[in-house]
């Protein structure tokens, strides 16, 4: 399995690697998130994650950043509230992406890290992961439950003993909270 792994961040990175390492698999990460507001957010979570992937010698792909393509693509779902069709839309935006990207460099298969985060819709991120390779034939969607067999609780020790940045919101506008 060649394996293009969708990377959101290093916090929810951390426990997935680990975990596709202990099975033999060596994914390269694919840093490619341009929902995350403001661009001085963006760049240091994809410092932290660069940095990371480096720390474990994986190869890591740097994806373009143009948050005013994804403001337009999320046109009349600025209200829509987390995990509702705006969170759906992101998905499938980045893992569509993602398939893209996979199917030009030889991958066969892709899976993202947003399936680690509790605060997501599991259903929502395998629903986009299958929309994502539906277009390329012989590509899949690893479709996981990250937050199963312990991997949560790792995922806590791994961002304690990394010092990781502590994000205090999902990523886009919508989602900061007020001060
Ligand atoms: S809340 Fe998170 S998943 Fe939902 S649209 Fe914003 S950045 Fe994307």
């Amino acid at each position: 399995m060649r394996l293009l792994l969708h990377s959101c961040c290093a916090p929810c990175s951390a426990a997935v690697i680990e975990n596709l390492l202990a099975e033999g698999l060596r994914p390269t990460l694919f840093y490619f998130n341009p929902n995350i507001y403001p661009s001085e957010e963006y760049n240091l979570r994809k410092a932290e994650c660069s940095h990371y992937a480096r720390l474990l010698d994986l190869d890591f792909i740097d994806g373009d950043y143009d948050h005013a393509a994804w403001r337009g693509q999320m046109t009349g779902l600025e209200k829509e509230p987390e995990r509702g069709r705006r969170c759906l839309a992101c998905f499938k935006l980045r893992l569509a992406v993602t398939a893209s990207v996979a199917a030009a460099r030889g991958f066969d298969t892709i899976a993202t890290t947003l399936s680690s985060s509790r605060w997501k819709d599991l259903k929502q991120i395998n629903e986009a992961g299958a929309c994502a390779v539906a277009p390329y034939e012989g590509m899949n969607f690893l479709a996981r439950n990250w937050r199963k067999g312990g991997l949560s609780e790792r995922r806590r020790i791994l961002i304690r003993e990394n010092l990781f940045y502590n994000q205090t919101y999902c990523g886009c506008e919508f989602s900061r909270r007020d001060p």
